[in-house]
């Protein structure tokens, strides 16, 4: 490219719709579904294609592409002075088994979109900058979820991500192997000056206020609990009522209790019982045993230690009153993540610079960004999804909301490259 860097085309530059358009058609033909979402888990061959694809364009836009460890995949502008640290932005193309086109995807094919727009913009930044896509951020094929990115945080060690196991006893480090992205760059922190996400927003508030982008402040803390109770299985015809056990009968007053407590303690506390496995499970038979999960998330700590607290009274009272035994066991805790602020302020003006319209809010799922705020200042910028539906191939986001998103990273991306 030929054209010269000024000030009015670092001003007045945008991203290159119909580009953005082509890509995004071309990139969700991998493992397309018949309504129109994806199907590329974690390491799967449709992931190995999806990397493969994202590879060969970072190479054609001229970016440097590194593959660390984790077989997360870097691609690097070159800055002016490439001694400074670089911006770092980007999200995940893992997919649910049966996920959305712009999940994950929006933040990897919009952060190319960006550097591919400085490039024949002829701008150049101090900084370099570099798009990144983690590996393994869904969770669905290799629990934990986030995995690229927590070992690049040091959230969790190499040798017990390449050991986590799908449901078939393949570990994560042999399926790596196979689809060939182990690479050999370190999966470490390194010095990073920023980091920007952009993500759909997969809840229902920028669809609901017709607002074209959100500022993210940060992300929901959560309890993850597994509660059990223990009856006694006995034949539904001669017991009478008054002589029963019935372990789901309890778990049903602490599932009522859980949508209670949500509404009675803080007001953005959210509450789930998503995961139960009753035994026998027969029709004619008393409930023997129940186990099930209570994800409560809020932006304030205390909110969930509230109803931390207030349910494992619930279960309590709930395992006396029908005689059962009961177990509580909390399997997991995360506290909310607030974003740093010059960062949101960042991704503001960006808006701002860019005319669009945006909300400050925070996020009820966690993504990458959390991860990386534990090491280098970081923010989020959410675009809407279609009636708050994600993690389904009905996700779907307007594309004059992708192209504002993108715009606004953009000219977040280039606020900061500046080399102050
Ligand atoms: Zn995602």
């Amino acid at each position: 490219m030929t054209e010269t860097y000024t000030e009015s085309n670092r001003t007045e530059v945008r991203i290159n719709s119909e580009r953005l358009r082509r890509r995004f058609d071309e990139f969700n033909e991998i493992a397309a579904t018949e309504k129109e979402g994806v199907n590329r888990p974690s390491l799967s061959d449709a992931n190995r294609e999806a990397r493969d694809q994202l590879v060969e364009w970072f190479e054609k836009v001229g970016l440097e592409t590194t593959i660390d460890e984790m077989g997360n995949i870097f691609g690097r502008r070159k800055g002016q002075n490439n001694d400074l640290a670089p911006v770092l932005v980007g999200s995940h193309v893992d997919s649910q088994y049966f996920g959305g086109r712009f999940d994950g995807v929006i933040g990897v094919l919009g952060g190319l979109e960006v550097v591919e727009t400085l490039v024949n913009a002829g701008i150049k930044t101090e900084r370099p900058i570099e798009v990144v896509s983690w590996s393994n951020e869904e969770g669905v094929r290799f629990q934990p979820d986030m995995l690229g990115s927590g070992v690049f945080c040091d959230r969790f060690d190499l040798e017990y991500a390449y050991g986590r196991c799908d449901k078939d006893g393949k570990t994560f480090g042999e399926e790596l192997e196979r689809i060939n992205y182990r690479g050999d760059a370190p999966c470490e922190p390194r010095d990073l000056h920023r980091y920007f996400e952009l993500h759909v927003e997969q809840g229902p508030y920028l669809n609901e206020e017709e607002i074209s982008v959100g500022v993210v402040e940060g992300v929901y803390g959560f309890s993850w609990m597994n509660v059990s109770f223990e009856g006694q299985a006995d034949h539904a015809g001669p017991t009478p009522m008054h002589l029963r056990n019935d372990t789901l009968v309890a778990m049903s007053n602490v599932v009522e209790s859980v949508r209670q407590i949500t509404a009675t303690t803080g007001t953005d506390l959210v509450g789930t019982v998503g995961s139960v496995d009753v035994s026998p499970n027969s029709i004619n038979v008393i409930p023997e045993s129940v186990e099930f999960t209570i994800d409560f998330r809020s932006y304030d700590n205390e909110t969930v230690q509230t109803a931390v607290d207030h349910i494992q009274n619930e279960i309590q009272w709930a395992g006396e009153r029908e005689g059962v035994e009961w177990d509580v066991e909390e399997i997991m805790r995360v506290d909310a993540e607030p974003f740093d602020d010059t960062c949101i302020e960042t991704v503001k003006r960006a808006a701002e610079h860019t005319n669009v319209e945006y909300i400050q809010m925070v996020s009820g799922a966690g993504h990458d960004a959390n991860y990386l705020n534990t090491i280098c200042p970081t923010s989020m910028v959410f675009v809407p999804s279609v009636g708050g539906v994600s993690h389904t191939e009905d996700e779907y986001t307007e594309w004059e909301d992708v192209v504002a998103g993108t715009d606004v990273l953009l000219h977040a991306v280039l606020q900061e490259s500046d080399g102050r």
